[in-house]
């Protein structure tokens, strides 16, 4: 039987952030000191960071709005 990934998971008692690498519960979604978003323990103890689409959102609907203005300001005739 393979060990599926929540074997993994379960040797860990808590989990480290990512971002200012405090202990705090596997079930955290949240970093207690630094506020960070939080995914599931990996097998190193830390915590991974969850895919903020949000994000990425945003920053491509920036760049569209960047280009459409810099062809807007400057390319069109
Ligand atoms: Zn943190």
């Amino acid at each position: 039987m393979a060990k599926s990934s929540s074997d993994t998971a379960k040797r860990f008692i808590s989990k480290k952030c990512p971002n200012c690498f405090t202990y705090m519960p596997l079930k955290a979604k949240e970093c207690t000191a630094c506020h960070a978003k939080l995914g599931d323990v990996d097998r190193f103890g830390m915590a991974s960071k969850p895919t903020n689409w949000h994000g990425y959102f945003v920053a491509i609907a920036a760049w569209l709005v960047f280009m459409l203005y810099v062809w807007w300001a400057f390319l069109k005739e």
